[in-house]
């Protein structure tokens, strides 16, 4: 009888739980299984699929080299998988499945779902925790309770860290083989084909371990002082890699570590922070596990119910399609629409101008980064919108508006990153750059004249958030 690794979002050989613990028991199958039509209902990015199932296709590659056999097949929607399991375990000869745990609401349903119809079918199922650096509920507070404020969080992290460093598994062993060859074709009508793509988010675990060592041996230590320039573009652009889990965020930590003599907090400031953002993942991935309602679109504050979010179809679209007349929010969109990546300055910039300024529903605006972000991923984005909103725990108070003219000065003050995604302003002086006057000499072309005015739509979100929060 043999194992099966049902593999999801951890599409790798090195350091996978479920791969490794399955191997250790016995001859092992892979599976990966199409759910085209889930995924839409969950807004997954087209750009996201694609690069998911070029990984797959790569990491078909590594593990015929260790002779485990990769199905791929197709079920449309979850709900289907409680019967279609049993069937393939019969079919196959399993007598064991081993899946590394996901933690959004369908997710941790459709698993247990599937685990009692193969248990009740004989099968054993077993749930590793591989994701997160700790298992989702293991750090609590004194009074036992889930940590709501990072900085405490992040302190917990820590201690555990200093009793316990972590470790990663060791790199897997090929087994005997097993005859049986790897089904790739149902993969095929998905592929994109997008060579420009392919060449700015290569796929495969080499290519990711390439991009990793590469920032841990240079930009990793000025992280600290340049990762807020949305210009200079050297954070390590590893967020696609770890939202399909193409590395393990072990992996990541054990090798930023190793840039830095092996400590955590202190030493190399760069390493230190780019640790801390690897921390914030992880503050996200628990309060999304222990928190089922923030996988249903509800806030973390109860205050947050009661915000009186505008409908304006006009801005929203506006927004969405970089036409907001605020260069920076411009750029920012743009280059999301582009690459399907945005970064992490700007992702604060815009969602904090949609929910603040424009005063629209923050859930509309995870909405679309989810259906463009090839490292779309719930957790964060959840928590990214519900920060800026100030709907989530440990948010940015609500009075905190960031102004996107201010912002683009202090971040981009030469107007690099606007000139490169805006060529249309790319004739303006660094100052005018910030905020093009119409009917300026020196401002022509299609450009618009910004969609709200920021001083009073200010005030209009902090009174919609004062009266929310009952301080009015
Ligand atoms: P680096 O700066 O190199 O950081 C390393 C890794 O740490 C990232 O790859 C990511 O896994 C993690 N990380 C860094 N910052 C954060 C953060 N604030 N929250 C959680 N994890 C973090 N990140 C996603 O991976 N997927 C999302 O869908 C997502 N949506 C976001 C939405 C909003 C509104 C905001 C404000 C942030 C969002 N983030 C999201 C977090 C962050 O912007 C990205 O992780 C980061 O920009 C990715 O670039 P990088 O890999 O170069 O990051």
């Amino acid at each position: 009888m043999r194992q099966l690794v049902w593999l999801r979002n951890d599409l790798r050989t090195i350091d996978n739980s479920a791969l490794h613990h399955a191997m250790q028991q016995g001859p092992t199958l892979a599976l990966y299984i199409l759910s085209p039509v889930q995924w839409q209902l969950h807004d997954e990015a087209a750009i996201k699929l694609d690069f998911r199932l070029r990984n797959l296709q790569q990491l078909a590659e590594r593990l015929q080299l260790l002779n485990v056999p990769l199905i791929v097949t197709q079920c449309d929607l979850w709900q289907e998988l409680p019967q279609r399991l049993p069937e393939f375990c019969r079919t196959w000869q399993v007598s064991s499945l081993h899946f590394n745990a996901e933690y959004g609401v369908n997710e941790q349903q459709r698993d247990r779902q599937c685990a009692e119809q193969l248990e009740a079918a004989g099968i054993r199922v077993y749930r590793h925790g591989d994701s997160c650096l700790f298992p989702p509920g293991s750090l609590r507070t004194q009074q036992g309770q889930m940590f709501q404020v990072f900085t405490a969080f992040k302190k917990a992290c820590w201690q555990r860290l200093h009793a316990a460093p972590l470790r990663s598994l060791p790199p897997p062993v090929a087994q005997a083989p097993t005859g049986i060859a790897s089904q790739l074709d149902a993969i095929q009508p998905y592929l994109a084909h997008n060579p420009d793509r392919e060449r700015l988010w290569p796929a495969g675990e080499d290519a990711a371990w390439q991009q990793l060592e590469r920032f841990c041996r240079q930009d990793i230590h000025n992280y600290q002082q340049e990762r807020n320039f949305p210009a200079l573009d050297n954070t390590s652009r590893l967020s696609p890699a770890l939202a399909c889990g193409v590395l393990s965020v072990r992996s990541c930590w054990q090798r930023a570590l190793l840039a830095n003599q092996g400590e955590f907090d202190s030493g190399s400031e760069g390493v230190v922070t780019w640790l801390t953002e690897l921390l914030w993942r992880e503050f996200y991935q628990h309060l999304l596990a222990l928190n089922p309602r923030l996988s249903k679109g509800e806030p973390f504050l109860e205050s947050g119910k009661r915000i009186p979010w505008r409908n304006d179809p006009g801005q929203l679209h506006a927004w969405q399609q970089g036409r907001t007349g605020f260069p920076l929010i411009d750029a920012a969109m743009r280059q999301l629409a582009a690459t399907g990546w945005m970064h992490n300055r700007l992702r604060m910039v815009v969602a904090m101008f949609f929910c603040k300024n424009l005063l629209l529903d923050w859930r509309l605006g995870e909405r679309w980064f989810m259906q463009q972000l090839i490292d779309g991923d719930l957790a964060a984005n959840n928590g990214g919108w519900q920060w800026c909103a100030s709907t989530g725990t440990d948010a940015a108070p609500y009075f905190r508006v960031f102004n996107p003219v201010t912002q683009s000065q202090r971040f981009d003050p030469k107007g690099e990153f606007i000139r490169r995604w805006l060529p249309e302003l790319a004739h303006l002086d660094d100052k005018q750059i910030h905020l093009p006057q119409h009917g300026h000499d020196l401002f022509s072309g299609s450009y618009p004249a910004p969609i709200v005015d920021l001083k009073s739509s200010r005030a209009r979100a902090i009174e919609a958030f004062s009266r929310a929060n009952g301080s009015l």
